[in-house]
């Protein structure tokens, strides 16, 4: 680009580096004319949606004309009826990414900082930095005294300054699966300054099965800083929508909603989410499937003597040794898109998403082949 064009971006968006996305499809397609490839690069739902999901959007189709409904009514009634609380503590966002950047939208300025973790996921440093923030990267754990590439949630709590408007805390993380038990992130966020917006982004909180695994919205209620984020892109399989939510008290919920855009998430989004919310079948199938699928994996790997670091989302991320990216193109030419994981400082390693079991068998063999 022209330098001097860029000059004019600010300053946060000059050094920016856009969010780099999993390969989709149809571009594997375009660039390497490979038919039937699969992709395990944006962990994704291998089953798809509820069918129910297509009943509510075709039925849709008869209110193209009109706007959506801004404030989201059904949909956060019905998110309200499911989590238990108000549907003024709901801030509905076109994907969970949404409701991040209203965050560093509503909370941070040039002259303030956010916290998030070494390896975190990457739209923490990006919704920062386009704001022109700090982002202080704590260092995650190396495998002494918590998992290896964890949040240091002791650290990060140390890292919080004057200036830190807002820790984001990412439970599980993506890419590396790792995760927070109830007792640790319970007591994190009980000494977290009122001063800063905690963000616990649970996009992957329908797959966690662990009895220790917390589920952060029971403590929005104590925590008026406290904001807890979700999506329907995981589990629920709505991905191609964008649509996701915080729940928070309704003091941050109405300053969110400042910045908000009138009309962020579309009526079919909202149909669909409430349709997909009501399946719980479809819900406990999607999590099956990944849960047998993560052991597929494990196990293929094992064979492969692979070292992966333990997951509880629907992806792995895996050691693949010095050369990731032949590794990577090598998968691709053999019709499988992974993702590369470079830009999250980890070297090596590969993030796989779960898929259906003859798509984690082909991702199995392909690598085996390549490695060989
Ligand atoms: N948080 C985490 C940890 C994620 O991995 C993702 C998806 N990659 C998101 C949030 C955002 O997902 P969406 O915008 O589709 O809700």
């Amino acid at each position: 680009m022209e330098s001097s064009l860029l000059e004019l971006a600010t300053p946060g968006v000059q050094g920016l580096q856009p969010y780099a996305p999993g390969k989709p499809l149809s571009e594997l397609e375009r660039e390497y004319g490979i038919r039937n490839a699969v992709k395990l690069a944006s962990n994704e739902n291998p089953l798809g949606p509820s069918p129910a999901v297509l009943e509510a959007l075709r039925a849709e189709f008869d209110n193209l004309a009109r706007y959506p409904d801004g404030n989201g009514f059904e949909l956060k009634a019905a998110l309200s009826g499911k989590l238990g609380m108000d549907p003024g503590c709901i801030t509905l966002g076109n994907g969970s990414n949404d409701v991040l950047e209203l965050v560093a939208r509503a909370f941070l300025t040039p002259q303030s900082s956010a916290v998030f973790s070494a390896h975190a996921f990457a739209v923490y440093p990006i919704v920062t930095q386009a704001i022109g923030a700090h982002g202080r990267v704590v260092p995650a754990h190396d495998g002494s005294r918590g998992p290896r590439f964890g949040h240091d949630l002791e650290s990060m709590l140390k890292a919080i300054t004057h200036d830190t408007r807002v820790v984001f805390v990412a439970n599980p993380n993506n890419p590396t699966g790792t995760w927070a038990d109830r007792s640790s992130l319970r007591h994190f966020v009980e000494r977290v300054p009122e001063s800063v917006i905690v963000v616990i982004d649970e996009a992957y909180f329908e797959y966690v099965e662990d009895a220790d695994y917390p589920n952060a919205v029971h403590w929005v209620r104590e925590f008026p800083n406290l904001l807890v984020t979700r999506t329907f892109s995981k589990a629920y399989g709505l991905a191609a929508l964008r649509v996701g939510y915080g729940v928070s008290q309704s003091a941050v919920a109405d300053i969110l909603n400042r910045v908000r855009q009138p009309f962020n998430v579309n009526s079919f989004s909202q149909a669909a989410a409430v349709a997909a919310l009501q399946d719980i079948t479809h819900l406990a199938e999607s999590v099956r499937i990944n849960r047998d699928g993560m052991r597929q994996l494990e196990q293929g790997l094992d064979a492969l003597k692979l070292e992966y670091i333990p997951s509880v989302g629907n992806f792995i991320s895996v050691d693949v040794g010095r050369d990731p990216d032949r590794v990577y193109e090598a998968l691709l030419r053999e019709g499988v898109i992974v993702r590369p994981v470079d830009n999250y400082g980890m070297p090596g390693y590969l993030r796989v998403s779960i898929g259906l079991p003859e798509e984690n068998q082909r991702f199995l063999e392909s690598l085996k082949q390549v490695l060989s």
